[in-house]
């Protein structure tokens, strides 16, 4: 059973009589567990549908529409498939306490991976889940494989029970899935010949696999569970040149680079990042892989637009991790405007000091690096920092920040976005 949350104006679903709260039990005789059921079944042009009304009347949809016209309903959000590993490196373990209880989810869900491009272990994924997936071709599936070697795998995940990645995987990529896989990398348990070993297996599922990133571990003051090294320079450099090699043989024999380092794993080694065509599509950009270097040439292009401002003087909050990055970057943009700009380097009073990403930037951090800036014409701080209701990670809403400010400040994803527009027309 999936329910109704909105309903359309002028929608088949309103004029059907559909209301929010109503209850989609069958589709044309199949029962609906989830909203791929819903998706998947109603792609049909006749439709006949068993539902329960909001005051517990069952009722009978039966409807026609044209291909690919929209019903016009919303469905609630899913219960999402809590993940049942125990990883020692796990991110939300490694959160402090007391923030929004929705930031200590630990999904794993298939159906997120394919809907929404989280990435999932498929840890608790059973032989019937993979027939759902075949059947209903959630392709591509974003797919933690961390490695490949089931030993290593048990103990990445901290969990004797978790299936084999390659069985799981040969499956789907004989119905035809296909993947975008990370592998997060904690130096002395997959780095080495167990990297290898992932990436030889991986490049082997050939064309199935669509791009593999690799990321260095990232811990908080928190990772409670964690047990092993650090990502050091010297490791970063030597997954880095295997992480390059399979690229450059994707590159030659197959016309791709398959596999590629996360933005942190150059930086960590103190290596240059690679230049926009190394990149592709920058198919895991979400998972920090291209992100500077779109970011470099989205500043590029975007000096041509960037309106006069002589002489005023504008902050710009970053973390320490990209400081090097920034600096060049609002160098152009200060020829570009007649502005000067100063890096703000603001320290991570949450997750400690050893989480320098300007995204994980709370509000506090900003209040603290910029209340006594009066110097300051107006300031940017990363848009990431910020969620959709426009509130920091440790819930204090941008209004507040805004207001107990000196001087204006701006969400900002890549500098044009706010400097493009006239000084008069930026709006707070
Ligand atoms: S798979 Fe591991 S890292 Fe991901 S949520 Fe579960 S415990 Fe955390």
């Amino acid at each position: 059973m999936v329910k109704v949350a909105r309903v359309e104006v002028e929608s088949i679903a309103a004029a059907l009589g559909i209301q929010p709260g109503t209850e989609l039990l069958t589709v044309n005789g199949r029962a609906i567990s989830d909203f791929l059921d819903w998706e998947f079944l109603t792609a049909d042009e006749e439709l006949v549908v068993e539902a329960r009304q909001p005051d517990g009347e069952s009722v009978i949809y039966e409807l026609e529409r044209l291909d690919g016209e929209p019903l016009g309903l919303t469905l609630q959000p899913p219960p999402v498939r809590r993940c049942a590993n125990r990883c020692e490196f796990c991110f939300i373990e490694g959160l402090p306490p007391g923030l929004r209880k929705n930031l200590y989810i630990r999904d794993d869900d298939y159906r997120l991976s394919f809907a929404y491009g989280n990435f999932a272990t498929l840890s608790n994924v059973k032989d019937r889940d993979i027939d759902r997936i075949l059947e209903y071709r959630l392709s591509p599936l974003y797919v933690s494989v961390h490695a490949t070697n089931h030993e290593a795998r048990k103990v990445l995940l901290n969990n004797a029970r978790v299936p084999d990645i390659k069985y799981q995987m040969s499956r789907l990529a004989e119905g035809g899935i296909q993947f975008h896989c990370q592998m997060v990398v904690v130096p002395g348990l997959n780095d080495g010949e167990i990297l290898e070993e992932s990436l030889r297996d991986l490049w082997e599922m050939g064309e199935s696999v669509l791009s593999a990133a690799v990321v260095p571990v990232g811990l908080t003051q928190f990772s409670h569970l964690y047990t092993g090294k650090g990502m050091d320079r010297e490791t970063a450099g030597v997954v880095l040149a295997q992480v390059e090699w399979w690229g450059k043989r994707g590159l030659t024999e197959r016309g791709e680079t398959w596999v590629f380092a996360s933005d942190e794993l150059y930086m960590l080694a103190g290596r240059e990042l690679p230049d926009p065509a190394h990149y592709g599509e920058f198919a895991q950009i979400e998972n920090g892989v291209g992100a500077v270097t779109s970011l470099r040439m989205r500043v590029a292009e975007g000096l041509k637009r960037v309106a006069r401002r002589d002489g005023e003087k504008i902050g710009v909050v970053t973390g320490l991790a990209m400081a090097p990055v920034m600096r060049p970057l609002l160098e152009s943009l200060s020829a570009a405007s007649g502005a000067h700009f100063e890096l703000v380097v603001a320290e991570n009073s949450l997750f400690g000091p050893t989480i320098t990403t300007a995204g994980l930037l709370v509000g506090k951090d900003i209040l603290a690096a910029l209340k006594d800036r009066l110097d300051l014409g107006l300031a940017l701080i990363p848009a990431e920092t910020i969620n959709e209701d426009s509130l920091f990670l440790d819930d204090l809403p941008l209004s507040t920040v805004r207001e107990a400010l000196p001087m204006p400040i701006f969400p900002s994803y890549d500098f044009i976005d706010v400097l493009a527009q006239e000084p008069s027309g930026v709006a707070a």
